[in-house]
Order: C-alpha cells, then structure tokens, then sequence
C-alpha cells in the first residue's frame, strides 16, 4: 500500500485503519494494517470523506472593500455588483478565487460548483475568468461551472445567446433564477429557456430559486413541473428557496410533494439568506431559509452552501462546511442527533448524491478524498470545527494544518 491511515475512526465511532493503492481505498479495517511507504496518525480523529461545496460564486468572493451594502438587501447587493462586474480582469479573478480554493482545500474541500454570471454587461468575460482560476487549480479541486442568467432571461433577451454561448465555452451546467423576472408567467418562460438549453447539451440545472421572503413567488413548483414533464428527475437543483418560509402551511405541503416526486435536491444557504431575507418585515422576523426540516422529513435530498465569501452579498464565511452545517443546525432548528447528523452530511453524503459523485466515501474501491477531523462524532465536528484536518485527495497528501495553543 502506498498509503495507510492508522489510530482514525469511523463515522459511527469505531477504531478503524485505512489503507490506499494509487489513489483508491484498498483496505478498511479494524485490525493493524501492514506498514506502508507512507503513513499518517489520526491520533483518534474521524476519518471522513471530503467536503463539498455545492453552491458558490468565486468571482465575487473577497470583493468588500468600498462595496458595502447599507441596506444589507439582496436587491443592493445585486446592484453594488452589477456596476463593478464588468471592470473585474481574468488576473483578478484567479488571484481571488486562488485564496478561496486554498482555504477551502485546506478545510477539507475538494469540490466545489460555482455560479457564474452570464449577461449583457459582463458577457464571456466573467466566465474566461473563472474558467482560467478552474484550469489553475485543478491539481487541488474539482470545479464546475454553472451559466447564471442572474439579470433574468425574459427581461434580458440578450442573456439568452450568452446562456447558449457560455455552454460552448466551458460550463457544465445550466443556471437560473426565475424570481428575478417581474411575473411568475415570466418565470415560466425562464424555466422554459434553461430547460431548452440542458436538454439540448444533456445537462444537469442548478437555479437560484425564489430567493425572496415574498410569497407571490413559487417557481419551485414550476420547476418541479417542468422537471417531472421533461423526466429530468434527479438533474435538477434548487438553491435558496427561501420564499418556502414565507407560504403557508398548505401551499408548502403540495410543492414539497412535487419536489419530493421530482426527486428535485434542495440546497439551503442559511447563512446568507438569514442575513439578506426578511430585511423589510417587522417582529415576528421570519428566518428566511428553506423549510430544512420539512424537506428532510419527506425524504427530500437537502445540502447546504457557503454562497458567498465576505463580500456585498455576506461579510462573514470561511469556506468551511462544518461552519455552514453548524448555522443551518441553528436556522433550521436541528437539534436531535439524527438531524445533527443530517446537517453533517449535507456538505458530504448528500451533496455526493447531488452532484452523483460515485466512489464516495469511506469504503474499499472508494477514491481515496478524505479529510481527518479532530472529532469522533458529528456534534463534535459541528460544535468544534476543529482547526487540525488533514487532507487527502486522490491518495495525494495535499495539507496539513495543526494548530497549538501554548501555555504560560
Ligand atoms: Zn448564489
């Protein structure tokens, strides 16, 4: 074996050994594995597969200074970044995106899907950017690329050729965000578009949805309708869903069966949405997320997301999964060990099921993406966030990081 991890345990807390060949797990074990050419101390941590960052935009990340959004609103926060996106370089792009994916990695990510913005003042050239930061660092992540019609689609007729361009230049899934048109009629015609255009290259679709606590807003269930319609079942990903926690209690019940049977996978960005959604209502301040635990309950597939990194967006966030898992816990009220774990595996198991990522996890024939954690249980990763992780990916030591606290 090129590799053996000795003294890790595993996700249910048993002492286990793991073992790597070229890049794959060959061995998991409870018993002492053979020596190895190179071997690592897990000194009693979980050893977990790696993270996975569902939901992001890299090219705005880290755009703060001078920026800041006063009314702390998504509508500013789209305007402050719509008067600077064009001035953004392909230079600048990758050096941000560079400090991102570095921290990320280190934390324990090895993929991450990102949104980029596809209209009439930006264009292609966003996307040259962040296809370049990709091609940069793919020797440490696995990035994908998703169009984003964030200017709308049947209000910006422009964007729809971009949408189609930015497929032959290196996106790999179709994006959307239907709420931004000024109807729900319109919102249809948006969804009609982004379906023409995956159907079409045989896609996958990851939209911004109903990112609102207006509830006039329900394209999830056009969306789920024109999934179940066009047997997309599975391909598609609704971000935010934030206008969930706006609808009443019936409305809720009949989309969340739709999504359920359009085996549609919901990702919640509870950390930016508690901060941008209910900015206009009085008290009681409605949370502003999707309804986590209703999804989880019927059985719907629920990863979370970073979204943005301090930016006009957000000013916190340290790409880190447990951070993300540890705020949605809180925002969704999961607070049992079941739904502990369940916030645990959002950024891991679910979000593999997402981006159907096979050969995940810790197992014999897995590729060997792993992270050692300075926990042994989910609560402990959640509540600690531990510093100390060793990363792994394709059998590769990529970091290490060991924080000491030294007394005097
Ligand atoms: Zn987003």
């Amino acid at each position: 074996m090129d590799l053996v991890i000795r003294n890790g345990r595993s996700d249910t807390g048993q002492p286990i050994e793991v073992g790597i060949e070229a890049g794959v797990i060959t061995a998991v074990s409870s018993t002492t594995l053979p020596a190895a050419a190179q071997e690592i101390d897990a000194q009693g941590g979980m050893i977990s597969p790696a993270f996975i960052e569902s939901h992001f935009h890299l090219e705005n990340a880290l755009l703060w200074d001078g920026l800041i959004n006063q009314s702390g609103t998504l509508e500013e926060a789209i305007e402050i970044y719509a008067r600077v996106k064009h001035d953004l370089t392909v230079e600048d792009i990758v050096a941000r995106a560079g400090v991102v994916v570095k921290t990320a990695v280190a934390n324990g990510t090895l993929w991450l899907r990102s949104h980029v913005d596809i209209d009439h003042i930006a264009k292609l050239s966003i996307l040259r950017g962040v296809a370049a930061a990709r091609e940069a660092y793919r020797d440490l992540i696995d990035i994908q690329l998703i169009a984003f019609p964030q200017l709308g689609l049947a209000r910006n007729p422009e964007a729809v050729e971009m949408m189609w361009q930015a497929m032959e230049n290196g996106c790999d899934l179709v994006g959307g965000m239907p709420h931004g048109e000024k109807t729900m009629d319109d919102a249809a015609r948006h969804i009609d578009i982004a379906f023409e255009i995956a159907q079409k290259y045989d896609v996958d679709i990851d939209m911004h949805i109903d990112e609102t606590d207006d509830p006039y807003w329900h394209s999830l269930e056009l969306l789920a309708d024109k999934t179940i319609e066009t047997g997309w079942q599975g391909r598609v990903t609704a971000g935010h869903c934030c206008a969930m926690s706006a609808w009443d209690d019936g409305l809720a019940s009949r989309i969340i069966d739709k999504v359920k049977a359009a085996n549609i996978h919901i990702i919640t960005n509870a950390p930016i949405n508690s901060m941008l959604e209910g900015r206009h209502s009085g008290y009681p301040k409605p949370r502003g997320i999707a309804r986590v635990k209703e999804l989880l309950e019927a059985g719907v597939n629920v990863v979370c997301g970073q979204d943005d990194l301090q930016n006009m967006f957000y000013p916190f966030g340290k790409m880190d999964p447990l951070e993300v898992a540890l705020i949605t816990a809180h925002l969704a009220h999961l607070g049992a060990p079941h739904e502990i774990e369940a916030a645990f595996n959002m950024p891991r198991y679910h979000a593999a099921r997402m981006w159907g990522l096979e050969n995940y996890g810790v197992a014999v024939g897995a590729a060997a993406n792993l992270v050692i954690l300075d926990a042994q249980t989910a609560v402990q990763a959640l509540r600690q966030q531990p510093a100390n992780r060793t990363v792994i990916r394709n059998g590769r030591v990529l970091s290490e990081t060991k924080v000491e606290t030294i007394w005097h």
